[in-house]
């Protein structure tokens, strides 16, 4: 039975970006009468506000879409967060970074987060050189005993050597650059990336991976844009013997100037939208064919 999920995180009002993500995944299950989950990511207790969870779900309710209940919330699961960082880290695979250099703690802060912006090796933004790997477990020691703040990040070549196997997954979508079928996992795209904070077990790719399994999802539908980070997500699944979802990255709805839609367009929230008068069926018209996986 198909289990897909939309898994949004309540820090703004949803858009028209949200609306076709959530119907796709809604229409994907619906179809073959299997289960639609809605998740809440929201790790990032501060950026996070009650008011947005509750716009959510009345939104959701609004395009017609059905949920099973109980919603999972991450924020009442760190203790799952923290098991999974546990086994890696008994694997020898996370290491402390303490860098401050500006582009590294912003890539830090932003951890909570999905990376929707564009993959670095696409943009050919900075990867993280890798500056902390190399530090002797003494010196380690000593700064986090100095009450260093630090990241916890995956050593992303050991993992993949512990992994041991070329890894895969099925892209049943049409991927960013039209890949449909099985894709070889490049999980070093992102770099070692961050899984936890010194003052925080989790992150968003620990968070997913841990809850996609958890939850028994076996289909993930979600934008191009989180293409690369399911290369990562991939290996994560490895290293705790989870089951591989597949998945169907679909197309971004994008803004008339050909930019995608952020939470600060506040002209296309789904709220104004609809006080407005816009229609449900005007909303269809305006995200266009929902994209259905094969
Ligand atoms: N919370 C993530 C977001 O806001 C979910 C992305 C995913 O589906 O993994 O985009």
């Amino acid at each position: 039975m198909i289990v897909t999920r939309f898994a949004p995180s309540p820090t703004g009002f949803l858009h028209l970006g949200h609306a076709f993500a959530a119907l796709t995944a809604f229409e994907a299950a619906r179809k073959t009468g299997g289960r639609f989950l809605v998740r809440i990511e929201d790790i990032d207790t501060g950026r996070c506000r009650p008011e947005f969870e509750d716009a959510i779900f009345e939104d959701l309710a609004w395009l017609g879409i059905a949920w099973e209940e109980p919603v999972r919330r991450q924020s009442r699961h760190f203790a799952d967060y923290e098991n999974a960082l546990r086994k890696l880290d008994a694997g020898g695979l996370l290491y402390p970074c303490f860098c401050t250099r500006k582009d590294i703690a912003d890539e830090i802060a932003r951890s909570f987060a999905a990376p929707h912006g564009p993959a670095p090796h696409e943009s050919e933004g900075p990867l993280y050189p890798g500056t902390c790997r190399t530090l002797s477990p003494e010196t380690r020691r000593l700064r986090i005993a100095a009450g260093e703040s630090f990241a916890l990040r995956l050593d992303v070549a050991k993992a993949q050597s512990q992994a041991g196997r070329e890894l895969s997954f099925k892209e049943k979508g049409a991927g960013p650059h039209g890949e449909a079928g099985t894709q070889i996992a490049k999980p070093s795209l992102l770099g070692d990336v961050v899984l936890a904070r010194k003052d925080m077990p989790a992150s968003y790719h620990l968070a997913v991976v841990t809850d996609d399994a958890l939850q028994g999802v076996t289909l993930v539908t979600r934008g191009n844009d989180l293409f690369a980070a399911t290369h990562i997500q991939r290996l994560l699944q490895a290293l705790f013997g989870a089951a591989t979802p597949a998945y169907a990255h679909h197309r971004l709805i994008l803004d008339a100037e050909g930019r995608k839609f952020s939470k600060r367009d506040a002209g296309v929230t789904l709220r104004h939208l609809r006080g407005a008068g816009v229609t449900r069926e005007a909303i269809s018209a305006m995200i266009g064919q929902i994209d259905h996986p094969d």
